[in-house]
């Protein structure tokens, strides 16, 4: 992976790096550890198999419906999810399937949610 440090790139200072073709791009400041190279590595398999074009117009498209939907768009796209879901696990790619990304697009977060919000509720009961 190609790893350039930029002031520039990304250009808003609310993300701290951009995969673009597989270029990783970094502000200055910013620390590189293996768990960053590991999920924007997870990106570059996932471009590579969308001939990047794919990548980014799904990429798009999707943050746009997430956007419509109220989600955290960002956070709920497929690809961010499988890339945050693994970036911990670096033998995560050799062992990864192609389209693997598409599982992520269910919507699992109902689940989770539910999970919260009762929680939050048990909590409320017992600080009564
Ligand atoms: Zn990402």
């Amino acid at each position: 992976m190609i790893i350039v440090r930029s002031r520039y790139m990304p250009p808003m200072r609310r993300y701290a790096a951009i995969n673009l073709f597989g270029v990783f791009f970094v502000h200055p400041d910013v620390r590189v550890t293996k768990t960053l190279i590991n999920h924007e590595s997870i990106h570059t398999a996932q471009m590579r198999e969308m001939a990047y074009v794919f990548f980014y117009l799904i990429y798009l498209i999707e943050w746009l419906l997430r956007l419509v939907m109220k989600d955290n768009a960002y956070m709920s796209i497929g690809f961010e999810r499988e890339a945050y879901a693994n970036e911990h696990n670096f033998h995560y790619l050799e062992k990864r399937k192609h389209y693997a990304w598409v599982k992520y697009l269910k919507k699992k977060k109902k689940k989770e949610y539910k999970k919260k919000h009762k929680r939050k509720k048990h909590d409320k009961t017992r600080n009564r």
